[in-house]
């Protein structure tokens, strides 16, 4: 298709003037419409990924980690794709529909030096096939991070060892789209065995975008209550739930959070984050990670650390939540 097409041609395209980067962020969401003009005016694709790099160099940091990206076999990724193409008004037009090849590629020219690339299943008997697909995805991808999943079902504990001893470092759960309950019995072993091996999981149990009767706070603190140690990684800050996410981390000291969308006008449209929350980012500035959603957003990759750098935080509080928060709790520093 013609967006496609575009992005595919664009790392050859010359930079965008800094006049067209302020058009295009001003249009805000591109409606269909306004495609061409986003495109145009370089975002994303063209240029995209030396403002990217600036971004990063400019902090001093080798890169970026992000943690919350997501890769998974093809027909599924057209199936999510077809999901957020089918919401009412189509406002989530996927910005880096692109073959894997090059969504690799793309993330190889932010400067994205490591990834969480997660996929997570929405029924039983499917998440033990999508972790030997990340597995292999893993060895043919070297920057992405060994990455599996799990459901509340029998052999979830079998396949959860497997990921373990095969070199998982991180898991998803997403409790939204799979429908369960964290503290489903079957599970209560996995939790364990997670905690045991102090191996992260991201858990997307905030009630954004919908709610479901099991997201919230409510659960996965039951799951934590039952698991202290566990080490989680609350998706999308924990939207809309802010504060309550954030008085879990302050309880438990294996609970972090992903800014995956936190604070674009994207989100900020749909779940405002409190100013007055602002403060606790800094206190828990070492527990706050880059996530993404990479390449599920339907806005530019680089809005993402505009957002983050727009919360006015400071350069220290940036450095650890790109890269060395992440680097430290997934062992990356020591290779
Ligand atoms: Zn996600």
């Amino acid at each position: 298709m013609a967006v496609a097409d575009d992005r595919a041609a664009s790392p050859d395209a010359e930079l965008p003037a800094p006049d067209d980067r302020r058009a295009s962020r001003d249009a805000g969401l591109p409606a269909p419409d306004d495609r061409t003009a986003s495109r145009n005016a370089g975002l994303p694709g063209a240029g995209e990924a030396a403002q990217v790099s600036a971004f990063w160099r400019r902090l001093g940091l080798p890169g970026l980690i992000d943690v919350h990206t997501h890769f998974m076999p093809d027909n599924v990724l057209a199936k999510v794709w077809a999901f957020f193409d089918g919401r009412p008004g189509g406002s989530w037009p996927i910005a880096y529909r692109l073959p894997e090849e090059q969504r690799l590629a793309l993330l190889r020219e932010f400067g994205v030096r490591r990834f969480g690339a997660l996929a997570y299943p929405h029924k039983p008997g499917m998440a033990a096939w999508l972790n030997s697909w990340a597995a292999g995805f893993a060895a043919r991808a070297p920057h992405a991070l060994h990455s599996a999943t799990l459901y509340p079902e029998p052999a979830a504990v079998g396949y959860v060892a497997t990921a373990i001893e095969r070199g998982a470092r991180l898991f998803k759960a997403h409790i939204q789209v799979g429908g369960y309950d964290p503290r489903d019995a079957w599970l209560d072993p996995v939790w364990g065995m997670l905690a045991e091996a102090q191996v992260p999981a991201v858990v997307h149990c905030g009630s954004g975008p919908h709610p479901g009767g099991l997201t919230g706070p409510g659960p996965i603190g039951e799951v934590l209550a039952r698991h202290p140690r566990l080490v989680i990684i609350v998706a999308h800050l924990g939207a809309p739930e802010y504060t309550e996410f954030l008085n879990l981390a302050g309880r438990y000291p294996g609970v972090h959070l992903d800014t995956t969308m936190a604070f674009t006008d994207f989100l900020e449209y749909l779940a405002p984050f409190p100013p007055a929350l602002r403060p606790r980012l800094a206190a828990l500035a070492d527990r706050i990670l880059l996530g993404t959603d990479f390449p599920n957003i339907p806005y530019p990759y680089l809005r993402q650390l505009e957002a983050l750098a727009g919360l006015g935080l400071g350069d220290d509080w940036l450095r650890g939540v790109c890269y060395h928060n992440a680097a430290a709790l997934l062992g990356l520093d020591r290779g």
